[in-house]
């Protein structure tokens, strides 16, 4: 068996958190804020005389989810 040429492990290191600026973080934030509450909006209010497109189709699409999350429906 040949000898080991590995030289030893460095001491690890704790790694240190990458800092992320709040200036990029905002636009994504500002998205998904935009994109759930299109989501919640379609799922729970999408109905009725809230409703923005005519006909059942959303409803009936979202109509589990409706369900799921506690909002009213029938
Ligand atoms: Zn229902």
């Amino acid at each position: 068996m040949a000898p080991s040429t590995a030289s030893p492990a460095a001491p690890a290191r704790p790694a240190a958190p990458v800092g992320v600026p709040l200036r990029d973080i905002v636009p994504w934030a500002v998205l998904a804020l935009v994109l759930g509450a299109v989501l919640i909006y379609f799922v729970g209010a999408e109905q009725g005389a809230t409703s923005l497109i005519s006909g059942t189709w959303v409803h009936e699409f979202t109509h589990d989810g409706r369900h799921l999350l506690g909002f009213p429906c029938h």
